[in-house]
């Protein structure tokens, strides 16, 4: 991948197994994909997981060979690779005009008008002219406009072919980030992503993929099963965030998305100053879907306080959640004292 540039059909298998693997561990058999690549592939502070579009990874690799070759004309490999493969410079430029300099006045730093207007297009003379000529008299050499030290780098190549001039995710960047620097485990950080992008197994969403007829929620039977309704507003998830003791409710919540709903819990944990505890929060997502599938695959009934108490034991489990939990208790108790017991009558 770093010398050749692989056919099309190549890359394209590559994206087809990596996405396989990604909604299903087996990739033989078949996997729903609940998001469409194009979404993996953004970055994890756009939305995505990051994953590498395969083509424009190729190009952006095999193009650091071509840089070498313009850069090292005189080593051994650049020779022999011009003399075997009978390579030139992929212009249409005159063969006297190699360099800058080729297109200044004689012992001047001013643009020779005349050459360049006879040489090149009307547009590309008006851009040649528009760059000013250095005082320095530094010799001439290539320089990579994308990266701060003016040398290629594959990332550089890859992210210049990869950029959305159109779109514009930055407004919600620091939710990505948030999410993706939780101080929990890489797993808990992925539902949370999933939950964000709607892309986690809900009734409802494979009702609209035609999957199944029926979206109503199997643990109430009372509505639909959405995202929304299976964290927040069925009943043992509203008993289960009472009982978190955190003073989230959930009765009258009125919020677009899930995104909308975390932002709002942040800025509220933020101002209570229990900025910590939105890992415990994004645990009590995840054992809330955990206790609905003991219910729905094993019949076992987990009722909202051994939710609430899985939840903090992972919580827990984290070291930088116990200054968290610390934060929280009363003042009195961590420097409350034995006394002597009254002595008896
Ligand atoms: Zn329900």
């Amino acid at each position: 991948m770093t010398i050749f540039v692989l056919p099309i059909s190549v890359t394209k298998k590559l994206e087809s197994l990596a996405s396989k693997f990604w909604w299903n561990e087996d990739v033989t058999k078949r996997s729903i994909h609940w998001l469409r690549w194009s979404k993996l592939t953004n970055p994890k502070l756009e939305g995505g997981i990051g994953f590498k579009r395969m083509a424009e990874l190729n190009l952006s690799l095999a193009a650091k060979q071509s840089w070498k070759l313009l850069n090292d004309t005189d080593s051994l490999w650049a020779t022999t690779l011009k003399e075997n493969f009978k390579l030139h410079h992929p212009t249409t430029r005159p063969e006297n005009i190699n360099l800058v300099a080729d297109l200044t006045l004689p012992n001047s730093s001013s643009w020779n008008l005349d050459l360049i207007q006879e040489t090149f297009s009307e547009e590309e003379s008006k851009l040649i002219l528009s760059i000013p000529i250095g005082h320095m008299n530094a010799a001439d050499s290539l320089i990579w406009h994308y990266t701060n030290s003016g040398i290629y780098s594959a990332k550089s190549g890859y992210k210049l072919l990869t950029s959305n001039p159109g779109g514009d995710n930055s407004h919600l960047s620091s939710f990505w980030k948030s999410i993706w620097n939780l101080g929990g485990p890489p797993k808990l950080s992925c539902f949370i992503w999933r939950c964000a992008t709607n892309s986690f197994v809900v009734q409802s969403n494979f009702q609209a993929r035609n999957i199944s007829a029926f979206a109503t929620c199997k643990v109430c039977n009372q509505e639909d099963e959405t995202l929304t309704h299976m964290l927040f507003h069925c009943p043992t998830s509203k008993q289960t965030w009472f009982a978190s003791n955190l003073g989230i409710i959930t009765q009258n919540m009125n919020f677009n998305s899930f995104i909308d709903w975390w932002i709002d819990v942040s800025d509220y944990l933020a101002n209570a100053s229990m900025k910590g505890q939105i890992l415990r929060v994004a645990y009590i997502c995840w054992n809330i879907c955990l206790a609905r599938y003991a219910l729905i695959f094993h019949q076992k009934v987990v009722d909202p306080i051994a939710t609430v108490r899985a939840a903090l034991q992972g919580f827990t489990s984290h070291p930088t959640s116990c200054n968290q939990l610390s934060a929280l208790r009363p003042s009195s108790s961590p420097t409350a004292k034995w006394l002597l017991p009254p002595s008896g009558r």
